[in-house]
């Protein structure tokens, strides 16, 4: 028994020896590659991503690439008021999607999100239960699935906006890195910081870091990352997405005219006609069915495009009520305080989709954006291919510049300052990524103690 002790003993020093030798501190199993999933549920539509990490860089930054991202069938999930569980059964093509790119043996581990934005915030306001009624569904079919549930909620504005830009500056590395040579994380550059801005459907959010002063109470948001505090601002405006500001302004168009029921639309092109039903002013808290100044009735109106870029952004801006900021400089619009843009942004979802179209992402300066519209705006109908979204693109494009203008204060020199951009790093920008880091740790308040691997 005693030889027996002496020779484990003797070949446990043989290994350290061996061990040392070669150079190994720590033995520490080789990194596994780790997956998260999170569902944005839109107001327009719901997308899937599936994340992918090394388990063994989990604190650095920018190392979370984008596995696969799944377009859901249909509508946002708030077009399921009427059938709560259709919105469930909406994920399952998505979720056996991300089932066959993460293995089987890892499923169980992956942490699994659904967040839903202004869609759902505009029905809590006409309708909570039926709001609370599609969450539940959508969080019982994802229990259904062999990964770890961690929730189904709404998100607030500002957590959309703040979400978004951790995001960018995350994949974009600017947070902080380590840098080997020093073996240290790096200071942030507030310079290297980049603002966000998101356009959706139904809301629009502007996040950016402020001059330290100019930082008040409201819309500030602090985050502790990586050992150094930040201080952001963040504003989310709801109805001020594309798709509610389009409502919004087809119905004010319509009680301008009334009682006439053709309406001239300058942000259409010349030849294209809509009917819009004056119902569907009731289905969004955004264009108000109550207000006394709709025709009255259940009719429908047509709208008639006159494709007049200018016209259609003196329309726009009368959605914005720009007398409530006074004579305040740190006001952007309805009253609403913003203190002085500051840095670089980047411009995703909505804003580089149309600019995408457009050929307007390569950093052209603001003239050249505006006659690009303006050409836009002036093409006919007959001239224009694409039915899906073009008779939209010069409303959109007309009021992305309405409000990076003139309710955000971009200006000629700023302009330049904005880069519409769809991804960063390897991963699509949005406020998923930035959701998920922020609810699995993966951006510490403190400094990361560096983990221990193979030496290089
Ligand atoms: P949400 O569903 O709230 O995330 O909003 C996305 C917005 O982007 C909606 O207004 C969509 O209509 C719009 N959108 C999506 N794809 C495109 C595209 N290719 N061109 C223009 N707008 C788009």
């Amino acid at each position: 028994f005693t030889s027996a002790i002496i020779g484990a003993l003797v070949a446990l020093s043989i290994i350290a020896l061996v061990l040392s030798l070669v150079g190994v501190e720590d033995v520490t199993l080789p990194p596994t590659v780790k997956y998260g999933m999170v569902f944005d549920a839109g107001s327009s539509h719901t997308s899937l991503f599936v994340y992918e990490w090394d388990s063994d860089k989990e604190n650095d930054t920018g190392v979370v690439s984008q596995t696969l991202s799944c377009d859901v069938q249909g509508q946002g999930i708030s077009s399921y008021a009427n059938n709560p569980p259709e919105a469930g059964n909406s994920l399952r093509e998505c979720l056996d999607k991300a089932l066959e790119v993460i293995p089987a043996e890892q499923q169980r581990d992956v942490p699994a999100y659904l967040g839903a934005t202004a869609g759902m915030r505009l029905l809590r306001e006409q309708n909570s239960s039926a709001t609370e009624q599609i969450l539940a569904e959508v969080a019982e079919t994802m229990q259904e699935y062999p990964v770890a549930f961690k929730g189904a909620r709404v998100l607030t504005g500002e957590e959309e906006g703040a979400y978004g830009w951790i995001t960018i500056n995350y994949l974009l590395d600017s947070f902080t890195k380590y840098s080997p040579k020093a073996h240290t994380w790096l200071h942030p550059e507030a310079a290297n910081i980049f603002g966000a801005l998101d356009l959706g459907g139904a809301s629009t959010q502007i996040t950016f870091m402020p001059e330290g002063s100019a930082l008040r109470q409201n819309g500030a948001s602090e985050f502790t990352l990586y050992g150094y505090r930040h201080n952001i601002y963040t504003h989310s405006y709801l109805c001020y997405g594309q798709d509610e500001m389009l409502q919004r302004l087809a119905k004010e168009l319509i009680v301008e005219s009334s009682p006439s029921r053709r309406v001239r639309h300058p942000c259409y092109p010349e030849g294209y006609k809509e009917t819009v039903w004056l119902s569907s002013f009731r289905a969004s808290p955004c264009t108000d069915g109550s207000d006394p100044r709709l025709p009255l009735g259940d009719g429908s109106a047509t709208l008639e495009g006159r494709g007049d870029a200018s016209g259609c952004r003196a329309a726009l801006r009368k959605l914005f009520n720009f007398s409530a900021c006074g004579q305040s400089q740190d006001c952007a619009f309805d009253g609403v305080y913003q203190p002085p843009l500051r840095g670089k942004f980047i411009a995703f979802s909505a804003f580089y989709y149309n600019f995408k179209f457009l050929n307007l992402t390569e950093g052209q300066p603001l003239a050249v954006v505006r006659q690009a519209i303006e050409g836009l705006c002036t093409r006919s109908w007959e001239d224009v291919q694409n039915p899906k979204r073009l008779p939209k693109y010069c409303a959109n494009a007309n009021y992305i510049l309405t409000l990076l203008l003139d309710a955000y204060k971009f200006n000629e020199t700023s302009w330049n300052n904005i880069f519409f951009q769809m991804k960063a790093g390897g991963a699509e920008l949005g406020w998923t990524l930035g959701y998920m880091l922020n609810l699995t740790n993966m951006v510490p308040a403190e400094v990361p103690a560096r983990l221990k691997g193979h030496r290089a």
